[in-house]
């Protein structure tokens, strides 16, 4: 049975870095990736929609605001280091009626507290950025941009390779047992022990599988979103990220993101994808058709 220190489970983000990291800390570690398909970054990380998020939307002096300035910030710096495409091109929110104006007005207030370089706009000033859009007012937030997930994920698989670390494709975790020393997982190509292992086989996948293997009741709340206007079929976490739905891609394309529709249709239940992709949002005023 081969042993590692560390094996990583899941080829996406959160896997790589945390595998990429743990050798730049420890050079001469043995570590071990393992990734059920046969790319890496097929999942989440391979689908979404490849924005570097400023972290705007957070409260203030938070974990979740800290992390993403500085994921913000080291993401760009990872990627000017190694060569990928990004581009910070910033981010504009608008308020459409006057009763988003106000709501606006806190977001600005969010942003300044949260330390980005956020700006308000006029009518004519979005305008000017995207001509396209109509609005009351805008605020600019200059950090938000777009990188490309999977070429991030390929470098990182580059690096981790070139440091020794090993690279295990098509290696599904089927379960796990530990004793007092180490723990051993049950893969689809054999055992594997480890004096670490550590779980980044992403969010919603195989929760009930991997609750049992360690013993627990599967709870599956953590893997449902909150959905705060029901009645709007685009991915609407809140209000402003919902009016944001139009956005490029790092290869200077405008997408409405249909993947995070028929994501959303499903999880609303909407059989009749055809349906909810030629309706329109009348929080957003977004539609596909
Ligand atoms: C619609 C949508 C849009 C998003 N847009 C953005 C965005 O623009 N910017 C942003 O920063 N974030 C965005 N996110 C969030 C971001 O994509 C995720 O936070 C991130 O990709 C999670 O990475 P991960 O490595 O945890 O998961 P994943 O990329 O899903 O990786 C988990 C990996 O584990 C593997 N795996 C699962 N089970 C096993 C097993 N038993 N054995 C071996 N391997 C296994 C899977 O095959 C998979 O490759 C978005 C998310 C969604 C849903």
């Amino acid at each position: 049975m081969q042993k590692f220190e560390y094996v990583v489970v899941g080829g996406g983000i959160v896997g790589l870095s945390t595998a990429w990291t743990i050798l730049e800390k420890k050079p001469s570690t043995r570590i071990a990736v393992v990734e059920k398909e046969e790319r890496w970054a097929v999942h989440q990380t391979g689908r979404n929609s490849g924005v570097l998020h400023s972290g705007i939307y957070y409260k203030p002096g938070s974990l979740k605001s800290q992390l993403c300035r500085e994921g913000n910030r080291r993401l760009q710096e990872f990627c000017n280091a190694n060569g990928i495409r990004h581009e910070t091109c910033g981010k504009v929110i608008v308020a459409t009626t006057e009763s988003e104006l106000p709501l606006m007005g806190n977001l600005y207030q969010r942003g300044l507290a949260n330390g980005l370089a956020v700006k308000k706009l006029s009518a004519g000033a979005v305008t000017e950025i995207e001509p396209h859009v109509s609005c009351l007012a805008g605020i600019q937030v200059p950090s938000t941009g777009i990188v490309d997930f999977v070429a991030v994920c390929q470098k990182l698989v580059e690096l981790i390779g070139d440091r020794g670390g090993e690279l295990h494709l098509g290696t599904e975790v089927r379960g796990l047992r530990c004793d007092s020393t180490e723990a051993v997982l049950e893969t689809s190509k054999g055992a594997m022990a480890a004096g670490w292992i550590i779980n980044c086989a992403g969010r919603v996948l195989r929760t009930e599988t991997r609750a049992a293997s360690f013993g627990q009741k599967p709870d599956l709340s953590g893997a449902r979103s909150p959905v705060s206007f029901p009645g709007c079929p685009f991915y609407p976490h809140d209000r402003w990220q919902c009016s944001c739905r139009a956005k490029r891609r790092t290869e200077s394309q405008a997408r409405r993101i249909p993947s995070d529709l028929i994501r959303f249709a499903r999880l609303l239940g909407h059989h009749d994808l055809r349906r909810v992709l030629a309706s329109r949002c009348e929080t957003c005023r977004i539609g596909t058709g």
